[in-house]
């Protein structure tokens, strides 16, 4: 396997800390990565900016493929370190996609084929010279079906409630922990049963349940694979 062209799949539930981990992956191997759920996130700020709140009316759909067709969507790095941040247009909105209200709203956005296939595409593109590592919930099953490396990773939605919880408190925010948790649960529904890339476990992807591992714990794991598969 080439190191260079390797492309490592990451999908999963949310809030299992799949960024997080592809990133580590990312800077330890050199590989850049993509977080393909700020996408949909980015589309999702976008549409309610515009006051497309049904996207699957024939009329909403015309106005937001109009409106996507001119947004520039890229992840360029911040001034205050070297983490990438998304930008539509020359516009940073990396804080707002990550707010509870964009949370509510993304699986409904994600949904829609014709906003999947224009995720799918820019993804294609930039992955497709490969040294990438990307998250998100097809990467594996339709995005890269022939990914080099394909992970899934869960954790009890309980646990990753509390995770989100603490996160949004070290924020500054003022969580309150049954939403949060109802919002895990729900995400998982939408995500797991919609008609077009629901969220599922590629046959050849290793499952990752970190529920009780730290980090360290999962980088270790990782290291032990791609030293397999590269040897
Ligand atoms: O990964 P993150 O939680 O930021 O993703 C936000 C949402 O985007 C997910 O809940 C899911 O509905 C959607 N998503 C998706 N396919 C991807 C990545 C994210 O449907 N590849």
């Amino acid at each position: 396997m080439n190191k260079r062209g390797i492309i490592i799949a990451i999908d999963g539930h949310s809030s299992t800390g799949k960024s997080t981990f592809a990133r580590e992956i990312a800077l330890q191997y050199n590989l850049t990565y993509i977080d393909t759920g700020a996408l949909y996130r980015g589309i999702t700020l976008i549409a309610l900016e515009n006051n497309i709140n049904s996207p699957g009316s024939h009329v909403e759909k015309l106005k937001l493929t109009e409106i996507l067709s001119k947004t520039n969507f890229r992840f360029l790095s911040s001034g205050r370190d070297k983490a990438k941040e998304l930008y539509a247009n020359e516009k940073n909105i990396e804080k707002e996609i990550r707010s509870i209200r964009i949370a509510n709203r993304v699986s409904i956005y994600a949904a829609l084929p014709y906003i999947r296939d224009y995720v799918d595409s820019l993804l294609k593109e930039w992955g497709k010279k490969g040294g990438v590592v990307m998250d998100g919930r097809d990467i594996g099953t339709v995005v890269f079906p022939d990914a080099d490396i394909k992970i899934f990773m869960t954790a009890s939605a309980e646990i990753r409630a509390h995770r989100r919880y603490r996160q949004m408190q070290q924020n500054g925010e003022h969580p309150d922990y049954r939403t949060i948790l109802n919002n895990v649960k729900e995400r998982d529904f939408l995500d797991e049963t919609r008609e077009t890339a629901p969220l599922k476990k590629a046959r050849d992807a290793i499952l990752l349940d970190n529920s009780n591992m730290t980090q360290e714990d999962q980088m270790r794991w990782i290291e032990q694979i791609i030293n397999e598969r590269w040897n």
